[in-house]
């Protein structure tokens, strides 16, 4: 019988961890910590993960501040907008959330934020502290799944960890934590992608096998190791009439058939997505006590 991994459960302590922490920077005198979030135009999924965050903050006793952009803006005022929290002494950190409009390039929009205040750990400044093991801003995702193996005490020394897609925000920083000498690392990490060949024979031999493909029910049980950890990153809005929002979510991993297979999974929803918020309330806490 295989162990549900419960992001619910892990994202509730990191929040109560932080919200002790809160509580003893303000009773000392110390500031509330700030995070804010830009969200351009109306997307539905980004719409949700921001409210999340936003919610998230309240939680745990950060002050919060959302700014909205109309999907029109232009990649100069937006520009002007990080500058403007870049300067501004209250907000410890911030995050632009993507994707943006076509005509906004992601990269300079990435590389205008203040290193210090990247709380998404998404400049080229954290990425390379973080190939170097230098403490820095982890992007969210990998840094939740780190506190998933943790807390759920699950072994990656010596594992073989296969992880399945290279992006810049969760795949390829996964391969780095993973292959970091020291607690949580020490694996031996194969990085997956579409080029890559015998994909279902790798993935067999894997004994954690993260799965950030962006494919819905992408892998299967025939793809897996008996008694193999599964982190479903995956996240897709699938219509559903069986819910009151018209749609329901579901990951890369097809649930039903792979999780009998499984020592420990991940399910979707509930998951992978609620650590990573629960992240990104780790970092603005560093942000905060590191200014
Ligand atoms: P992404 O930028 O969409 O990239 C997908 C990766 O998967 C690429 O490296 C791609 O290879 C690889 N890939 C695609 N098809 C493949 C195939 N047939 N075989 C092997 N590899 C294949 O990835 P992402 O931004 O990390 O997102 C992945 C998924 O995670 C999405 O569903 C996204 O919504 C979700 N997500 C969830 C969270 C969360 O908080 N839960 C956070 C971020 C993302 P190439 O590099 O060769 O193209």
């Amino acid at each position: 019988m295989y162990n549900l991994i419960e992001g619910k459960k892990i994202s509730e302590q990191i929040k109560d961890e932080i919200a002790d922490e809160v509580k003893k920077i303000v009773s000392k005198g110390g500031k509330t910590p700030h995070l804010a979030a830009i969200l351009v135009g109306t997307d539905g999924a980004s719409e949700t993960y921001v409210a999340s965050k936003v919610k998230s903050c309240e939680q745990v006793g950060f002050n919060s501040t959302l700014i909205r952009f109309d999907e029109n803006i232009s990649e100069n005022e937006l520009l002007r907008a990080i500058h403007d929290l870049n300067e501004d002494d209250d907000i410890d950190g911030f995050i632009v959330q993507l994707p943006l409009p076509k005509h906004i390039s992601e990269d300079k929009i990435i590389m205008a934020v203040d290193p210090n205040k990247d709380v998404d750990g998404f400049h080229p400044q954290n990425v390379g502290k973080l190939a170097l093991g230098i403490p820095s801003f982890i992007s969210a995702t990998p840094l939740g799944i780190i506190e998933m193996l943790k807390r759920y005490n699950i072994e990656t020394s010596g594992k073989h960890c296969v992880i399945i897609g290279r992006s810049n925000i969760v795949g390829r920083p996964m391969s780095i934590l993973l292959s970091q000498k020291g607690s949580s690392g020490d694996a031996t990490v194969t990085l997956c992608h579409s080029k890559t060949k015998n994909l279902k024979e790798i993935a067999n031999s894997a004994d954690i096998l993260i799965a950030a493909i962006g494919s819905k029910e992408f892998v299967t049980a025939d793809m897996v190791k008996e008694g193999a950890v599964v982190i479903d990153v995956g996240m897709h809005r699938t219509e559903s009439d069986k819910t009151k929002s018209g749609w329901k979510l579901t990951g890369d991993v097809k649930f039903d058939e792979v999780a009998p297979k499984c020592s420990f999974i991940t399910p979707v929803p509930g998951g992978v997505g609620l650590t990573t918020i629960a992240a990104l309330l780790l970092n603005t806490l560093f942000a905060a006590k590191n200014k």
